[in-house]
């Protein structure tokens, strides 16, 4: 869903997975908006649950679908962040000592 920035007036796209959680959460935990994060000022934005129903109208059946893919997901993520930890292999920074001795 696309989110306006109440801070820094610029459009961003919010997650879907990330808004279908969000929804879940004032479904079960009473809040009455979703704080989506803006990715141009980092700071949150108040989405209205009447925004977040009118944009996923059956967010309910797609948080089920997305649970269920999320375990698939899961998996998915396991392997690749395996993956990224194996090429992440951090170049030992060599301390240049600078000599001072003149
Ligand atoms: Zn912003």
């Amino acid at each position: 869903m696309q989110i306006k920035c109440s801070h820094c007036n610029k459009m961003f796209a919010e997650n879907k997975d990330a808004a279908l959680a969000g929804m879940y959460a004032i479904h079960n935990d009473g809040q009455n908006h979703y704080d989506a994060l803006c990715p141009h000022c980092q700071r949150a934005v108040r989405v209205s649950d009447e925004r977040m129903k009118e944009t996923y109208p059956n967010w309910e059946e797609e948080y089920k679908e997305m649970m269920a893919r999320a375990d698939k997901f899961e998996k998915k993520q396991a392997k690749l962040e395996k993956l990224a930890s194996d090429k992440k292999v951090k170049p030992k920074k060599e301390k240049k000592k600078r000599k001072r001795k003149r």
